[in-house]
C-alpha cells in the first residue's frame, strides 16, 4: 500500500510514511470489506460514511507538515484511522465526530490499539473544540461548502488547517495563518461526504 498508493504518487514524508506503514488500516474497517482494507480506495464504514483512500489519508497529513510536537485538531472522527495516523504523526490529538455510535466505536478501537494522545468529544464540528484551543493543526475530514472562518480563532498564528471544501466539485484546501491574516492554498480535487 506504501510503496505502490502512496510513495509512488509523491507523499514522501518519512514520518508520513513510518505511520501509513503502522496503523492497521484492517481494524478499521468491517469483517466483510477486511480483504479490501489496503486496496487503493475509499470504503464505506456504515451510517453512510466511509473511510478514506489511503494515498488522501496520507497525503492530507503530509499537508500538516507535522514535526512531532503539535497539537492538532480532526473534525470528523468516523472510524478513526486518520486519527490513528495524526497521533503517531502529532504529539495530541482531539477529534470530534457527530454520530455518537461511530466516536464511540473509533474510541473503543483507538484505546484497544493502545493509542493514549487522542481526546474524543461527540458533536458538531462546525464549533471546533474551544476548550482546547488554540491548536497548531485542525483537519477536516468532511467537506463544508465553503471555508468555515470561525475556525481560525481555534488556530496558533503559523498555524495550519487542511480541508477539502466544496460542494459537489470539491478541492483540498491548505489555509495558514501568518500575521493573523489567512493565506491560502487552493489543492487536488477532491470528493468527501459533506460535512452536516
Ligand atoms: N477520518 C475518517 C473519514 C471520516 S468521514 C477516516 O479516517 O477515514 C467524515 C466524518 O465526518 C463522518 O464520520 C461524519 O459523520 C463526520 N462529520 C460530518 N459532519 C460533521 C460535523 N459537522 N461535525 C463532526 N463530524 C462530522
Amino acid at each position: 500500500m506504501v510503496e505502490l498508493q502512496i510513495r509512488s504518487r509523491g507523499v514522501s514524508d518519512p514520518k508520513v510514511l513510518e505511520a501509513m506503514r503502522r496503523v492497521p488500516r484492517h481494524e478499521f474497517v468491517s469483517f466483510s470489506q477486511g480483504p479490501s482494507a489496503y486496496s487503493d480506495g475509499p470504503l464505506p464504514i456504515g451510517k453512510g460514511q466511509t473511510i478514506s483512500q489511503p494515498y488522501i489519508v496520507a497525503y492530507m497529513t503530509e499537508l500538516l507538515e507535522l514535526t512531532g510536537t503539535e497539537t492538532v485538531l480532526e473534525l470528523g472522527t468516523g472510524c478513526g484511522y486518520q486519527t490513528a495516523v495524526l497521533a503517531e504523526t502529532a504529539a495530541h490529538v482531539y477529534t470530534v465526530e457527530v454520530i455518537e455510535s461511530l466516536s464511540l466505536e473509533a474510541e473503543a478501537l483507538l484505546r484497544r490499539l493502545n493509542y493514549t494522545n487522542i481526546y474524543y468529544r461527540i458533536g458538531d464540528g462546525r464549533e471546533g473544540w474551544d476548550e482546547y484551543a488554540p491548536y497548531d493543526r485542525i483537519m477536516l475530514t468532511a467537506a463544508p461548502s465553503r471555508f468555515p472562518a470561525n475556525l481560525f480563532s481555534q488556530l496558533l498564528e503559523g498555524g495550519i488547517i487542511v480541508a477539502p471544501v466544496g460542494d459537489y466539485f470539491q478541492r483540498m484546501m491548505r489555509y495558514r495563518k501568518e500575521k493573523g491574516k489567512i493565506k491560502e492554498e487552493a489543492l487536488i480535487g477532491v470528493s468527501f461526504v459533506p460535512f452536516v
